[in-house]
C-alpha cells in the first residue's frame, strides 16, 4: 500500500546521485538495506537472480565470471510494455536486448586485472519491468572451494573481505547453497553467521532442490541445525526432467516446470516448508520493505543533519547567496559589459592626445639630436641668436662635441694607441701595403656599424646631407646660414610629419585599447574562463583590425596638408615653446642622471685619465666613428677579420688590412680586460698584462665626454628657446624644437580626431553587441550544460553550486520521506483503529 521500497529506492538514487556529484572529501553516508547474494561458486546465484528477475543477463562461464559486485536496483513499472536495462556509469540507457547487457557485465568484470582477481568498485545495473517487484539486489563473487593455479589462497581471502562488506547491517544476506552440497560446508551459511550471529536478517535459499528426491529436500529445508529467522526457501530454477512414470524404469521422460515439480511431489505442500521462486519474491519484497521501514527513522536523522550543516556551510561561505550556473554566467558577463563601458567613460580624446603627444616628443628628440643638436654649425646659430656675450662656453666645446655627437661615440681603437704610446715608445704601424692611406685614415675605417644613439627610425642618410656643408668653421653670418636652416626646417618638418604617424598612432591607440582588454579579462571572473576569455580578446582584436587599415589611411590623408604650410597662433607658439623647453629640461635632467652613473659605476681617478686621453685623441683631429661596444666585442670583429681574410685586401674590409689590424687572431677577452691590438711589425708587448687597461672604465669616460658635449648643446639650446628671438614664430628656423612641437601638435589634433571618429566610436560601438551576442550565444542552449561548465570553471562558484544542489536535493529527500512517515503514522492509526 505505501510502496515503501520503491519510493525508498527513488529517494537512494538521489542519494547516489548527491554522492556523485559532490567533488568534496565528504560523502553522503546515508545507507538505505539491500538484499546481498552470497554463495559457493555454481551453487546456482546467477540462476537465482535471474529467476527472481525472469530474464537471463548475467555473464556464464566457469572461471570467475562474476570480479566486482553487481548493484541491481529492480524497479516494477506495471505499464511498460518492453522491460529494459540501463547502466547509468557507462551512459546505457533503456537497453532492451538483455543478451547484449550479458556480455557487457562480463567485458566489465573481465577489465578487472587477473593478478587483483577481484574488484570492490560496483557496477550499476538497473532493469525495469513490469513482472518485477522493486528491489534491490547485489550480486557478488562467489566463494571458490578448491584453489587451482589460476586462483591463489589469496584470492579465497579477497572474495571473503569483499563480501563481508556487503554483509553489514542494514543489509539483508541471502545466503545461496545447493541442496546436493551439505549444509555444514556451506560458505554462505558461514560468512552469515559472523556477520550476522543471531541469524536476524538472512534468508537461507537451497537451489537445485530437484537433484535431491522430495522427501530429502524436504528434509534438508527442515532442518534445525542452523537456524535462520527469516527461514529457508527451496528452489528449482531450472526445468526438472522426469521418467513419465517412476515406478517404470522403461517408462519415458517428460520435463516439468518448477510449480509442476511441487504439485506433482505433495511432499512440498504437506510438510509445510517454503519452496518455489516465487516463494522467495514475495519473502525478498516483504523482509526488504520491513527493512526499509526499519532503517527509515535513522535515514531521516541523517539527512536532516546532513542538509543542517549543508545549510551552516552555505550561511558561513557564501552568506546565504542564491545563485545558479545561469544567474552567474549572466552576472559575469554583465560585470563584462560594465567593465568595458568604465572603460570607455575613462578613454576619451585627452588620453589618446596624452599618448600621442608623449609619441611626438619621442619623434621630436631623435629628430632634433639627429639634425639639430649634432650640427657643428650651430655654434654660428647660436652666436648670431644670442651673441658672443651670452654664449662664453660654447667654442669651448663645440670643436669637440661636433666631432663626439655626431658620431655618439668616441673611438676607442684611438684611445688604446695612446694607452699604447703612454707604456711603449716602439710602436710602429708598418706602412700599408699601396702605401697611400695613413695609420690614422685606416683606423678610421677600422670603425664598425652606424654611430650610436639614435634609434635611426628616421631616415639617416637625410641627416647626413643636411649635415654637409662647407662653410662651418665660418663664424661671420652669411645669407646662405638663413637658408641652410630655413632648409634644415623644412626637412625636419617633413621627416615628421612622413615619419608613419597614421600607422604609428593608431598603433598605440590599438596598443591601449588591447591592454585594457587584457586587463578586463585577465582578472576574475573571467580570468577562470580561458574560453570566454579568448572570445572577448578575439572579438575585440577582430573589430580593430577592421577599422585599422582605414583609420591609418584617414590620419595620414589628413595631416599631409601640414607638409607644406602652418598657421601659426601666437598663443599656440607660446604654448608649444613651453613645451620645447620642458623636453630641453628632461633631454638635460636624464644626461645629467647617466652622467651620474657613468661617474658613479667607476673610480674617479681612471675615469678622469681616460677622459684626458680620450680628449686628446679627438684634439689630435681624428674622425671618431666607432662604437664602443662594436670594439670591446671582439668576437664580432675577429669573426669578421676571419671572414676577410681570403679575400683581397684593396678591395674588402679594411680590417683584412694586415698593415692596420690591431686586433690579433687570437685574441680574446674577459669580463674587463681588453686585450690591446698586436702591431704586426713590433715585438709581443704586454698590454694584456696592463691593470690600468679597464674597459668598463674606457666606456665610462667616452659616454661621460658624450654626454658632456651634450648637455652643453642642450643647455645652450634651452638658452637659444627661451631668449626673446624666440618669443614669436618669426625666426622659426632657429627654434626649431618649439615650431617642431607646434606641428606635432597639430599633427596630434588631426590625429586624435580621426582615431577617435575612426576607430574609438567604432570599436566601442561593436564590441559590446557583439560580446554580448556571442557569449550569449555559446553559452544559451538548451541543456544548460554549458552555463554549467561555464560556471564550474570557477572554483569557488563551483563548490558553492554544490552546495547549493546538494541542499536542494537533500531538501527533495527530506519531503519524500516525511510524506512516507506521515502516510506510515496515518496508515498505522488507521489499522490501530479497526
Ligand atoms: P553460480 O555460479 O552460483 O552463479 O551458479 P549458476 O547459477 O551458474 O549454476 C551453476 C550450475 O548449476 C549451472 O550448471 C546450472 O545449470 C546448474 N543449476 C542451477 N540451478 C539448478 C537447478 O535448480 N537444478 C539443477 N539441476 N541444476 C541447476
Amino acid at each position: 500500500l505505501l510502496a515503501l521500497t520503491k519510493r525508498l529506492l527513488e529517494v537512494q538514487t538521489l542519494l547516489k546521485s548527491i554522492e556523485n556529484s559532490t567533488s568534496a572529501k565528504k560523502k553522503v553516508s546515508m545507507q538505505l538495506p539491500s538484499i546481498v547474494v552470497v554463495g559457493s561458486q555454481s551453487s546456482g546465484k546467477s540462476s537465482v537472480l535471474e529467476a527472481i528477475v525472469g530474464q537471463e543477463f548475467l555473464p556464464k562461464g566457469s572461471n570467475m565470471v562474476t570480479r566486482r559486485p553487481i548493484e541491481l536496483t529492480l524497479i516494477h513499472e506495471p505499464d511498460l510494455k518492453v522491460p529494459y536495462c540501463e547502466l547509468p556509469a557507462l551512459g546505457l540507457f533503456k537497453i532492451t536486448d538483455f543478451k547484449s547487457i550479458s556480455q557487457t557485465l562480463l567485458d566489465l568484470n573481465r577489465s578487472v586485472p587477473e593478478s587483483e582477481c577481484v574488484s570492490d568498485i560496483p557496477i550499476e545495473l538497473k532493469i525495469h519491468a513490469n513482472n518485477i517487484p522493486d528491489l534491490r539486489l547485489v550480486d557478488l563473487p562467489g566463494y571458490i572451494q578448491v584453489t587451482n593455479r589460476y586462483q591463489p589462497e589469496l584470492l579465497k581471502q579477497k572474495i571473503r573481505d569483499l563480501c563481508d562488506k556487503y554483509l553489514q547491517e542494514p543489509n539483508i544476506i541471502l545466503a545461496v547453497c545447493a541442496a546436493d552440497v551439505d549444509l555444514a560446508n556451506s560458505e554462505a551459511l558461514l560468512a552469515s553467521r559472523k556477520n550476522d550471529p543471531l541469524g536476524l536478517r538472512t534468508i537461507g535459499v537451497i537451489t537445485k532442490l530437484d537433484t535431491l528426491t522430495p522427501s530429502q529436500a524436504v528434509d534438508v529445508l527442515s532442518q534445525k541445525e542452523f537456524p535462520l529467522h527469516l527461514g529457508y526457501v527451496g528452489v528449482v530454477t531450472k526445468p526438472v526432467s522426469i521418467k513419465s512414470d517412476p515406478k517404470n524404469p522403461k517408462s519415458g521422460t517428460m520435463v516439468l516446470s518448477e510449480t509442476q515439480y511441487y504439485n506433482r511431489n505433495s511432499i512440498f505442500k504437506n510438510s509445510r516448508v517454503q519452496v518455489s521462486v516465487d516463494v522467495l519474491r514475495k519473502k525478498l519484497v516483504r523482509v526488504l520493505d520491513r527493512s526499509m521501514s526499519n532503517s527509515l527513522s535513522s535515514l531521516i536523522d541523517q539527512v536532516q543533519s546532513d542538509l543542517e550543516e549543508t545549510k551552516y556551510q552555505i550561511k558561513v561561505q557564501y552568506n546565504d547567496e542564491r545563485i545558479t550556473a545561469e544567474s552567474y554566467l549572466a552576472d559575469s558577463i554583465d560585470i563584462l559589459k560594465q567593465r568595458v563601458k568604465l572603460f570607455k567613460e575613462s578613454f576619451g580624446k585627452s588620453q589618446i592626445r596624452d599618448e600621442i603627444q608623449k609619441y611626438m616628443h619621442r619623434k621630436i628628440i631623435e629628430i632634433c639630436s639627429s639634425l639639430y643638436w649634432n650640427d657643428p654649425k650651430i655654434e654660428q646659430m647660436s652666436e648670431h641668436i644670442l651673441g658672443n656675450s651670452k654664449t662664453p662656453f660654447i667654442s669651448d666645446f663645440i670643436d669637440s662635441s661636433r666631432r663626439i655627437i655626431s658620431d655618439t661615440a668616441a673611438n676607442i681603437n684611438l684611445v688604446l694607441v695612446e694607452l699604447y704610446k703612454a707604456n711603449s715608445d716602439d710602436i710602429h704601424f708598418s706602412p700599408n701595403k699601396t702605401g697611400t692611406s695613413s695609420n690614422k685614415s685606416k683606423l678610421r675605417q677600422l670603425s664598425i656599424g652606424p654611430s650610436g644613439e639614435n634609434d635611426n627610425s628616421t631616415n639617416s642618410s637625410d641627416y647626413k646631407n643636411a649635415n654637409s656643408s662647407n662653410y662651418n668653421d665660418s663664424r661671420l653670418w652669411f645669407p646662405e646660414n638663413d637658408i641652410y636652416w630655413n632648409h634644415k626646417l623644412d626637412r625636419s618638418s617633413g621627416l615628421l610629419v612622413k615619419s608613419g604617424i597614421g600607422r604609428n598612432t593608431t598603433r598605440l591607440v590599438v596598443d591601449l585599447i588591447m591592454n585594457n582588454v587584457y586587463e578586463i579579462v585577465n582578472t576574475p571572473p573571467f580570468s577562470f574562463h580561458p574560453d570566454a576569455r579568448n572570445l572577448v580578446i578575439k572579438i575585440a582584436s577582430e573589430v580593430l583590425r577592421s577599422k585599422y587599415i582605414s583609420t591609418v589611411e584617414q590620419v595620414e590623408n589628413t595631416i599631409k596638408p601640414f607638409k607644406h604650410e602652418i598657421e601659426i597662433e601666437p598663443h599656440e607658439w607660446k604654448l608649444a615653446r613651453e613645451s620645447s623647453l620642458k623636453i630641453l629640461d628632461d633631454q638635460i635632467l636624464k644626461c645629467k642622471s647617466e652622467i651620474k652613473i657613468a661617474k658613479s659605476s667607476t673610480p674617479a681617478r681612471q675615469l678622469n685619465e681616460y677622459i684626458k686621453l680620450i680628449n686628446r685623441a679627438l684634439e689630435r683631429g681624428s674622425t671618431l666613428n666607432t662604437v664602443v661596444s662594436d670594439i670591446i666585442n671582439l668576437k664580432k670583429v675577429s669573426e669578421l677579420k676571419h671572414e676577410n681574410d681570403t679575400i683581397s685586401p684593396e678591395t674588402s674590409n679594411p680590417i683584412s688590412d694586415n698593415s692596420v689590424s690591431l686586433l690579433d687572431e687570437n685574441s680574446s677577452m674577459d669580463e674587463n680586460k681588453l686585450e690591446l691590438p698586436q702591431p704586426l711589425n713590433s715585438k709581443k708587448s704586454n698590454y694584456l698584462d696592463n691593470p690600468q687597461l679597464n674597459v668598463g672604465s674606457l666606456v665610462a669616460a667616452q659616454s661621460m665626454v658624450y654626454l658632456k658635449s651634450k648637455m652643453e648643446v642642450l643647455q645652450f639650446r634651452r638658452q637659444v628657446i627661451s631668449s626673446s628671438k624666440c618669443l614669436n614664430s618669426e625666426n622659426k628656423s632657429f627654434c626649431a624644437e618649439t615650431f617642431l612641437v607646434l606641428l606635432s601638435q597639430k599633427l596630434a589634433h588631426s590625429a586624435v580626431l580621426f582615431i577617435n571618429y575612426e576607430l574609438l566610436n567604432e570599436f566601442f560601438f561593436e564590441m559590446p553587441r557583439k560580446m554580448q551576442s556571442q557569449l550569449y550565444g555559446i553559452y544559451r542552449d538548451e541543456t544548460k550544460e554549458l552555463a554549467k561548465s561555464f560556471a564550474e570553471q570557477n572554483p569557488k562558484i563551483k563548490v558553492h553550486l554544490e552546495l547549493i544542489e546538494r541542499k536542494s536535493k537533500l531538501e527533495e529527500v527530506m519531503e519524500k520521506l516525511n510524506n512516507i512517515i506521515r502516510e506510515k503514522s496515518l496508515l498505522e492509526s488507521y489499522s490501530n483503529s479497526w
